[in-house]
C-alpha cells in the first residue's frame, strides 16, 4: 500500500509500505498445502492417515488466515499513522475497477494506491484504514497511474521497480509504487493527472508492515543456535572429562585457575 500527500506546494510525502510480507506467507502456505495435498491423495479417504493429513492441512489454512489479517493490520495501522500525521481532508483509493467519482478540490489529499495482493486482501486493508482513521475513503479509476509521468505527463511503459520518463527533456526517475500514488493524488485533486512540476520534492519512505523474521532469518538464526549449542556442550564435556581425569589437588588449583568452566562458556 502506498500513500502521497501533499505537505506544501513544493513537497509531497509518500510512504511505501512493503507488502512482500503477504506474498511470502501465502506462498508458504500453497507450498505446505501443495505437499500435504500430494501425500493425501495416496491415502484412503477414512485412513488414520488421511485424518491425519486433514488435520494438519486445517492448521496451517487457519494458522495462515490469522497471519494474513495481521499482516493486513499492520499495513492499515501504517498507512492510518500516514494519514493521522499529514492531517489528511480526504482519503481517496485508487480503484481498477474504475468507478469514478466527483472531486473538489482539496490542497490537504490522503490518497494511495493499491498494490498487487489480492483483491480481497486489499479490500480488507482498505477498511481497516477507514476504521483506523475514522475516513470512509473515495474510490478514483487508477487506469494508467503506474504509467503517466508526474512530472511532464508523458506517458512511459514502467519497467522493473523504479519508473524512468524517456522524455529527453524530463527524464524523472521515482519509485514505481509511489508514482501511482502520486498520480491519483493529482487526479483527485484536479480530476485529471496534472503533472506536479519539476521542482517539486517527493520524499519517499518505504516501510515494511511485519517487523517479523523472514523464513531464511528464522533459518539462518537457528543454524547460529544450534551451533552454540554444540560448541557449549562440548565445552562441558570437555570440561567434565579434564575433572575426572585430574587428581584432587589438581581439581583444588583448577578452581581457582582462570580455566574454570566459566571461562569456557564464555569461548563457546
Ligand atoms: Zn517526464
Amino acid at each position: 500500500m502506498t500513500l502521497a500527500t501533499w505537505v506544501d506546494e513544493h513537497t509531497v510525502d509518500v510512504t511505501v509500505i512493503n507488502g512482500r510480507e503477504g506474498k511470502a506467507i501465502k506462498r508458504l502456505r500453497n507450498k505446505s498445502i501443495g505437499s500435504i495435498q500430494k501425500k493425501l491423495s495416496r491415502t484412503k479417504n477414512g485412513s488414520k492417515d488421511h485424518r491425519r493429513l486433514m488435520a494438519a492441512k486445517k492448521k496451517i489454512q487457519a494458522k495462515t488466515k490469522y497471519r494474513l489479517q495481521d499482516f493486513d493490520h499492520q499495513v492499515a495501522r501504517k498507512a492510518a499513522n500516514h494519514i493521522i500525521a499529514h492531517n489528511s481532508g480526504r482519503l481517496v483509493y485508487g480503484d481498477i475497477r474504475g468507478i469514478e467519482q466527483k472531486t473538489k478540490e482539496h490542497r490537504r489529499v490522503g490518497s494511495h494506491q493499491r498494490q498487487q495482493l489480492s483483491k480481497w486482501s486489499r479490500g480488507r486493508q482498505e477498511r481497516y484504514v477507514n476504521k483506523n482513521t475514522g475516513f470512509k475513503g473515495e474510490y478514483l479509476d487508477e487506469a494508467r497511474s503506474t504509467k503517466t509521468c508526474p512530472a511532464c505527463g508523458a506517458r512511459n511503459r514502467p519497467t522493473g521497480r523504479d519508473y524512468r520518463c524517456k522524455n529527453p527533456s524530463c527524464g524523472f526517475v521515482c519509485h514505481r509504487d509511489a508514482l501511482g500514488a502520486i498520480n491519483i493524488l493529482q487526479k483527485a485533486i484536479h480530476g485529471t493527472y496534472v503533472p506536479i512540476g519539476q521542482d517539486v520534492k517527493i520524499c519517499v519512505r518505504y516501510l515494511r508492515a511485519v517487523k517479523r523474521w523472514t523464513k531464511d532469518q528464522r533459518l539462518a538464526h537457528r543454524k547460529v543456535q544450534r551451533r552454540k549449542a554444540r560448541a557449549l556442550s562440548s565445552a562441558q564435556n570437555r570440561a567434565s572429562s579434564r575433572e575426572i581425569s585430574t587428581s584432587k589437588q589438581r581439581q583444588a588449583q583448577s578452581l581457582t585457575s582462570p580455566l574454570g568452566l566459566d571461562q569456557l562458556v564464555v569461548m563457546a
